[in-house]
């Protein structure tokens, strides 16, 4: 019943005719073959997103923002707002990406405000959890994602769940080479979606997309997408290179 996602997230890479040019070409690829199951989506910087929102209009791919600012508008300098994200034709945003964590220090009572001034624009939330490897080393990695998710997400009531995907991301396996096992993500996956349940009820649950993230590339996603409750991957790394990123949306 959840839906399946592949969801790009090219972080600070390629300028702007690159993005435009490497959009064409994986818009080209769903148009011709349009993805039988899932959504295919590909988060960009904000400079390319009003210019990937034209190649992308009408095609089978989806847009979305990598991070929102936490106010609505004014006088914040630098800043992007979930409205004008929306504004752009984007559908999506991540929030609470790790490295907006660690290098920029997102707790996630700051990570809830964003989280609802974008589902308040009208964008779904891509809202990321997970360990860093001294926590798991730790055997901590539970309580870690438990408050991750019931400091981030609980605060939101049940009609605004329905608008978040979770993407598990084990710090330790992003951009690292290293991947969590099938079996890791799986009772990771479990471990939030019976979170969700007592907090909310089944039906949420039943409805909340998991993605797993972490190096997740082609010779891989077949088999950690094949978890029961693995629904999909954001993926860093490998979305840059259009072959990897089609081979992985082709693994759902
Ligand atoms: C990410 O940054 O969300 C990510 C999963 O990166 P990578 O696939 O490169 O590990």
């Amino acid at each position: 019943m959840r839906r399946k996602i592949v969801a790009g997230n090219w972080k600070m890479n390629m300028n702007f005719e690159e993005g435009l040019k490497f959009a064409t070409s994986v818009d080209r690829y769903f148009r011709e073959n349009p993805p039988v199951r899932g959504v295919v989506i590909l988060c960009t910087p904000f400079i390319h997103l009003s210019g990937v929102s034209e190649i992308l209009r009408d095609g089978k791919v989806a847009l979305g923002a990598q991070n929102c600012a936490s106010e609505a508008s004014g006088a914040f300098t630098g800043e992007v707002s979930a409205y004008k994200i929306k504004s752009t034709g984007a559908a999506y945003v991540i929030i609470g990406h790790s490295e907006r964590r660690i290098l920029y220090h997102e707790d996630d009572k700051l990570l809830n405000r964003k989280m609802v001034l974008a589902l308040n624009s009208g964008l779904q939330v891509i809202f990321c959890c997970g360990e860093v490897k001294r926590e798991r080393e730790e055997g901590n990695h539970f309580i870690i994602v438990k408050r991750q998710i019931e400091e981030g997400l609980f605060p939101l009531g049940a009609e605004e769940v329905k608008n978040i995907i979770i993407a598990y991301e084990p710090v330790w396996a992003i951009g690292t080479g290293l991947t969590a096992t099938p079996d890791q993500a799986q009772e990771m996956h479990q471990y939030i979606l019976v979170l969700v349940k007592y907090k909310y009820c089944i039906k949420i649950a039943d409805e909340l997309p998991i993605l797993y993230g972490g190096s997740c590339k082609p010779s891989n996603a077949a088999e950690i997408f094949s978890k029961p409750d693995v629904d999909g991957g954001l993926i860093g790394g490998a979305s840059l290179k259009k072959e990897d990123f089609i081979a992985i949306a082709e693994a759902l």
